[in-house]
């Protein structure tokens, strides 16, 4: 298969942020998207972008942590789009807290979010991946795997999906499927807000401090991964499987 006009992808978390940027751009490269997120109304606006510039997209509502769930909205997406040949892992929530404050469902949450939510919606789509001898997974990792205070639930699980993506271009590349790890680091959404919030800084400030601390002087936008996903779900990029790209305007967070 060579054609993006005759393939479908799927995004998570895609009402917002990334994903919602992710979701518009695959669609601009010519995919069908069906835009994945906790409720299908949260996905409204994600989608109408879409049809606005003469996208083809659907709104689905599923949590990528239940089983039940993700098996249900991955056929529903086959069936109306038809089959998924690209899973963009982009679902996830933050539950920051030094380590002698966090809770059990602070760890639980973010593990079952990230990683049971990556390993579920993978495992749900790549039947369909193998059956056209062609898929692309994207897994959305981070700078904080390497690390990063108050987030010991948060780095655990970008970490272990960058394990996660490298067993899954080991186990799927005999089938024609990459699957490749995007590691962003500091991105102005929603979850970037909500970490000043909590740490009592406005946002303007945060991302003006922030900025200085990075080489290329500016945080990044949603639409920077976008377009590094774009590439990792792009037929060019078939002999490129297995890696972690840190998009953070510098060497290092
Ligand atoms: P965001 O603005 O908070 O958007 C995340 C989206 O995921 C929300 O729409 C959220 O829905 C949805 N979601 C949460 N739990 C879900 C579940 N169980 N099932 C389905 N959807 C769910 O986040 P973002 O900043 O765009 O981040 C997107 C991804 O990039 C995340 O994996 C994040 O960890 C990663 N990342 C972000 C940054 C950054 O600086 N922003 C840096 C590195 C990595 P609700 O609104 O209903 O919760």
């Amino acid at each position: 298969m060579t054609d993006a006009q005759s393939r479908v992808a799927i995004v998570t978390g895609a009402a917002r942020g990334i994903g919602a940027a992710t979701a518009i751009r695959l669609a601009a490269d010519g995919y069908a998207v069906a835009v994945v997120d906790l409720e299908e109304a949260a996905g409204k606006s994600t989608v109408e972008a879409i049809e606005a510039a003469g996208g083809r997209a659907l709104a689905v509502g599923a949590d990528v942590s239940d089983a039940d769930q993700v098996a249900a909205a991955v056929d529903r997406i086959a069936a109306e789009l038809g089959p998924p040949l690209v899973l963009v892992n982009n679902a996830g929530v933050l539950r920051d807290n030094m380590l002698f404050k966090m809770s059990d469902s602070d760890w639980d949450i973010v593990m079952n979010v990230h990683l049971k939510g990556a390993f579920l919606m993978s495992r749900a789509a790549q039947k369909h991946m193998i059956d056209a001898k062609w898929g692309r997974i994207i897994n959305l990792s981070s700078t904080s795997a390497l690390g990063n205070r108050g987030q010991a639930n948060y780095s655990t699980a970008k970490a272990g999906l960058q394990g996660f993506t490298k067993t899954l271009a080991i186990e799927l590349g005999k089938f024609g499927v990459t699957a490749n790890a995007v590691a962003p680091g500091f991105i102005q959404t929603e979850m970037t807000k909500a970490t000043a919030d909590r740490l009592g800084v406005g946002f303007e400030d945060f991302i003006q401090f922030n900025a200085s601390q990075i080489p290329v002087a500016r945080v990044g936008q949603p639409e920077d991964i976008a377009h590094l996903v774009s590439f990792f779900a792009s037929e060019g990029a078939g002999f490129v499987s297995g890696q972690v790209v840190y998009a953070a305007g510098g060497p290092r967070n």
